[in-house]
């Protein structure tokens, strides 16, 4: 998709927040600094649409973005380390949790995981409620400047084998500092687009 114009729309908690209309939705999740905002802003060509280093209070909103007014990417909020007080790990369970109950209208997933380390125990629990779910899904593997190619392709092989991914599935790597993959990673949503469609 060749991105015009995006623009935010709200951050919501409940259900009753959520934007009306008919726009499909995409849904992004990862661990806390995944680079998920990073990755939003470079999808769709802007420094400062998704805020980068979570601002506080935000981190717990699912934030809805406009997309040329056809569809909606939909920030949900990271998880993971942040989370050190039982009564976060309820609060951010809530809000995702509702919003992939609630919403008939999301029809793909886009999985973030960092190319550097080993998918964490939630990023397995998330990995396996997308595919209970039996939605679409996309799995990236983000900030790939950081490692050499050898070592990407190395550390995509033991993100698959630890998310239990099959082998024919594959894992999108991204640098949203380098842009790189991103073109990719586009045509692979394009493609579940139209399938939709
Ligand atoms: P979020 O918490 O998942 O939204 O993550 P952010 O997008 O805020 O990124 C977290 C940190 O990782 C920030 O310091 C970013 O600058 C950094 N980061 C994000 N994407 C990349 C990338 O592709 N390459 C590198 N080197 N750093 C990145």
């Amino acid at each position: 998709m060749l991105v015009k114009n995006s623009k935010f729309v709200i951050s919501a908690v409940s259900p009753k927040q959520y934007p009306e209309g008919d726009l499909l939705e995409i849904a992004f999740a990862g661990r806390s600094n995944v680079g998920k905002s990073s990755l939003i802003n470079a999808l769709v060509n802007r420094k400062d649409l998704a805020y980068s280093g979570s601002r506080q209070g935000m981190t717990r909103m699912i934030n809805f973005y406009n997309i040329n007014d056809e569809i909606h990417f939909v920030d949900l909020p990271g998880y993971g380390f942040a989370m050190r007080a039982k009564s976060e790990l309820d609060l951010w369970g809530k809000v995702i949790e509702q919003y992939l109950n609630v919403r008939d209208r999301l029809y793909l997933m886009i999985m973030l995981v960092d190319i550097r380390h080993k998918p964490s125990k939630d990023d397995v629990n998330m990995y396996n409620w997308i595919l209970a779910s039996g939605l679409e899904y996309i799995v990236v593997a983000t900030k790939t400047d950081k490692v050499s190619k050898m070592q990407a392709k190395e550390n995509i092989k033991i993100i698959k084998k630890e998310l239990g991914m099959p082998e024919c599935i594959p894992v999108y790597p991204v640098s949203a500092e380098k842009k790189t993959g991103i073109k990719e990673l586009w045509t692979a949503i394009d493609n579940v687009i139209t399938e939709e469609e």
